[in-house]
């Protein structure tokens, strides 16, 4: 469903990915992992568009990410794309936040929308909330109204990056156990997180990155019981 191969990403003069190749099928869990600056955010942000690769080829859901403005439109509304930082509208209570896209990108009345948007809401139980505004709202709530939103779009990848790490403690759990509901459904989802315990009762496969590439991938009960390389040992130690 996703296809990845030798993708180069430039910033100015640095190199942020340098020839990655990924292969991610339907309904595949992969978590991407690695130290800061590994290039982990470019690459979930080059397969919706976000940013625009250099080199290489991107194939979502069988279109080629080129600059075809139409295909780049397709890709982006299959893909629901969950941030660190919610990136709900302030302005617009999480009922609208649920609605916007549906009605604008793909054109569904009002009423379907808030249905959806109810349905949905339900889905990441906070359909309790959905008049308030996103500053009324827990970082936890908030983070499951970004998730409720992006599902919204009835996606068939969801991309994740780091959707935890801005939460407090006590919020973090509700966050994982709502990505883990969806898991369970069987949706695509690629995320970066260093949180190795989901990682390791979710993921299929573990993606280490380090200097813009992947430098090992396998299951998790490989990757946290033996590593093959020094870079992802290292690694491990650091943060478990
Ligand atoms: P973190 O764990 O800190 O989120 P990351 O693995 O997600 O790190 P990226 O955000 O993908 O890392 O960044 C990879 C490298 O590219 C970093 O060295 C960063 O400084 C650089 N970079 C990212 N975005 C830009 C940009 N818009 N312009 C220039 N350099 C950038
Ligand atoms: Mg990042």
């Amino acid at each position: 469903i996703i296809r990845l191969e030798s993708v180069c990403k430039i910033y100015g003069e640095f190199q942020a990915l340098s020839g990655v190749d990924l292969v991610i099928s339907k309904g595949e869990k992969v978590i991407i992992c690695g130290p800061s600056g590994s290039g982990k955010s470019t690459l979930i942000r080059c397969i919706n568009h976000i940013e625009r690769h250099n080199r290489g080829r991107i194939v979502v859901n069988g279109m080629e990410l080129t600059n075809n403005g139409k295909d780049i439109a397709a890709v982006r509304r299959d893909t629901g794309m969950v941030f660190q930082n919610f990136n709900l509208f302030p302005h617009l209570t999480i009922l609208d936040n649920c609605c916007l896209a549906p009605m604008r990108v793909k054109g569904i009345g009002r009423e379907k929308a808030r249905e959806l948007a109810i349905h949905f809401l339900h889905r990441v139980r906070i359909a309790d909330q959905a008049g308030k505004y996103p500053s009324q709202l827990s970082g936890g709530q908030q983070q499951r109204a970004a998730i409720a939103r992006a599902l919204c779009m009835q996606p068939r990848i969801m991309l994740f990056d780091e959707p935890t790490s801005a939460l407090d403690p006590e919020m973090v759990k509700e966050v994982l156990e709502t990505m883990k509901s969806l898991a369970s459904d069987g949706m695509t989802m690629l995320c970066v997180t260093h949180e190795m315990g989901f990682a390791r009762e979710v993921a299929d496969r573990i993606v280490f990155m380090d200097r813009g590439a992947i430098v090992e991938q396998s299951d998790p009960a490989t990757f946290f019981s033996a590593p093959s390389t020094d870079r992802a040992r290292d690694f491990l130690r650091m943060i478990l």
